[in-house]
């Protein structure tokens, strides 16, 4: 009895004192001085090509640095630099009957650098009547393979011009083929009895970069666990209110200053067993490009586990001193953080919104697809969140008291994984011929 009160009160001494230096290294003010930054104007939204990113992948570097971190082995800087094709999207014109449609009123979707039709029997005519779903309607011509002119009902001329101004600035052309021809029309056109169609556009090589560093592991080194956020977001929107630029704040400048913080902490204390890798990934609000690119450079099975961050800005539906974590249910990891935090007024929930499909709306499904324990934190009540995804995400909108509780719940809750005690289950690896 007196050895197991002897174990108790060192347990709780040590565990006071992880505690201490939780509450002693990450401090608030640092935690606000870095999502400032990240969410300030001057860095335009942060848009994956565009001079913003540029801006904030370089602030995120001298954060590393400052850190400590060691770029990834056989990297020389912390820049883990890919490329993507993209499609930039030029004029459309059409006429219908002979009689050209006015500018603007359509839009060409290929990966082909031009296209020229001429009353074309190969060219499905196609109708987008109003009350379809333009979304399902949008992927089956995209999954079809075929030329189209697909006519679009007014109903839809918002949905219509986002599109059009989208691919003029440009979209990844992953898993297109130049056979693919899609023309969409606003309006409806009923006794179409000849068509012209001319396009061109303009195929570029563009750069992306995740930003990772790491701090090598002491005595299994082999063995990572990577602490994620993107920190890209949308750039400039339609202006609300004279406000055009989409600060993110939230989405996810927040992740993106944990994985700063923790970085910092990690070194700090400079004694984990497990080597700890840090990302902040690109191009997630486009496709999630970044985190696949990075699943491609590390060997999954020696990923022990993968805390990615996401939106920890505002109180969760469980009140202050809480976060869920998405996938809960796909292995242990969400328990072994539970544990390691009990004895605290912080707790991790599931994720209460199973319908909305978090766990593979964020850069964890990345790793999670080759069968690493990766999960998402966060806080966003987002059936409500009516700043998401809007200019109105921006730092006087945050809650940076929940941001360093969060961070250090986090920090808290992942150091039996850090000193390589706890192990999660792996989760089963995709299987990519079933997709
Ligand atoms: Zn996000």
């Amino acid at each position: 009895m007196k050895k197991y009160i002897a174990a108790l009160a060192l347990l709780a001494v040590s565990y006071q004192s992880f505690s201490q230096d939780v509450n002693k290294l990450i401090k608030q003010d640092e935690v606000e001085k870095v999502i400032k930054t990240l969410s300030a104007d001057d860095m335009e939204g942060r848009a994956t090509f565009t001079p913003g990113i540029e801006k904030a992948a370089q602030y995120i570097e001298s954060q590393y640095k400052e850190a400590g971190l060691v770029p990834l082995t056989g990297n020389t800087g912390y820049r883990q630099n890919f490329t993507k094709t993209r499609i930039i999207a030029g004029e459309t014109t059409v006429s219908i009957n002979g009689k050209a449609l006015p500018k603007d009123s359509a839009f060409t979707f290929t990966s082909a650098p031009a296209v020229s039709w001429s009353t074309n029997n190969d060219v499905q005519i196609v109708k987008l009547s109003s009350g379809k779903n333009f979304r399902t309607e949008y992927r089956s011509y995209a999954k079809s393979g075929k030329k189209m002119l697909i006519f679009v009902d007014p109903s839809f001329a918002t949905t219509f011009e986002g599109l059009r101004d989208r691919l003029k600035n440009g979209v990844i052309a992953d898993k297109m083929n130049n056979d693919q021809q899609l023309v969409f029309v606003l309006g409806n056109h009923d006794d179409v009895k000849s068509f012209e169609v001319t396009y061109t556009g303009k195929i570029v090589v563009s750069p992306l970069f995740n930003i990772v560093g790491m701090i090598p592991g002491k005595t299994k080194p082999e063995e990572s666990i990577v602490f994620s956020g993107h920190y890209d977001h949308l750039g400039i929107l339609k202006p609300v209110k004279g406000d055009s630029i989409a600060n993110g704040a939230d989405d996810d400048a927040s992740g993106t200053t944990a994985v700063i913080t923790l970085a910092k902490y990690y070194k700090k204390l400079n004694s984990n067993a497990r080597t700890l890798i840090f990302v902040a990934f690109t191009a997630e609000e486009i496709g999630e490009f970044g985190s696949q690119y990075f699943a491609t450079t590390v060997d999954p099975d020696k990923v022990v586990a993968m805390f990615n961050i996401e939106m920890i800005g505002k109180a969760s539906k469980f009140g202050e001193n809480s976060a869920f974590i998405t996938g809960f249910e796909r292995s242990d990891f969400g328990t072994i953080l539970q544990k390691n935090l009990e004895g605290t007024a912080f707790k991790f929930y599931p994720d209460p919104y199973p319908q909305q499909n978090l766990f593979y709306r964020s850069d964890n499904a990345s790793l999670a697809a080759v069968g690493v324990p990766a999960h998402t934190i966060s806080t966003d009540q987002i059936d409500i969140d009516e700043l998401y995804h809007t200019v109105g995400d921006e730092f006087s909108t945050l809650d940076v008291a929940n941001i360093t509780s969060t961070i250090r719940a986090i920090a808290l809750s992942s150091r039996g994984i850090v000193a390589g005690t706890d192990t999660p289950k792996r989760v089963p690896k995709l299987d990519k011929s079933a997709q």
